[in-house]
């Protein structure tokens, strides 16, 4: 399988609403779906939405471990969401730091919700209800935003939460 291409910022569908996906069965968003995991799996990413390969759709997967980009991640196995919806499950918004694959070479310090409810379908077209805190909670909102035109830097802030990634790389081996 080849790896895609990734939209960098400024490609219009990273600020598109994507469309719902009706006919999550069909060979179309399965080999999608497999296409994603092949492409994150290969990009030490923590996650990828399908607007960050050129499909307006709502598809993403959330793949958390400890990556170079993302020493301290915690591990969950790679999860397929589509048609994901999530709620607050309290005020608690925490600030910390987040990169895009389709943003690169910045870091930036983002406000997310603490703990969430997320309900998606899986690639049988069942819908479950799970609940995530901290950083998986951050990377399925930062995920779920590029389905609805968003990107992380529209969250920050203040433009003095914004870094570069190598002053990232210096302050986490720091704290380390
Ligand atoms: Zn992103």
């Amino acid at each position: 399988m080849e790896k895609l291409e990734i939209a960098l910022l400024g490609e219009p569908v990273l600020r598109q609403i994507a469309l719902p996906i009706d006919d999550v069965t069909s060979t179309d968003i399965q080999q999608l779906a497999q296409t994603m995991l092949f492409t994150l799996d290969g990009s030490n990413g923590v996650g990828l939405a399908a607007p960050q390969i050129f499909e307006s759709k709502r598809i993403m997967v959330v793949a958390s471990k400890p990556t170079p980009r993302y020493p301290y991640a915690p591990t969950m196995p790679a999860t397929v969401m589509i048609n994901p919806e999530f709620m607050a499950l309290s005020d608690d918004m925490v600030k910390d730091w987040e990169g895009c694959l389709s943003i690169p070479s910045i870091r930036a310090l983002v406000p997310r919700y603490h703990l969430i409810r997320v309900s998606y379908m899986d690639l049988t077209g069942q819908r479950l209800e799970v609940d995530f805190e901290g950083f998986i909670a951050r990377v399925f909102q930062h995920e779920y935003d590029h389905l609805n035109g968003l990107v992380y830097l529209d969250r920050v802030d203040s433009n003095r939460d914004i870094i570069s990634e190598a002053m990232f790389l210096k302050l986490i081996a720091n704290d380390n």
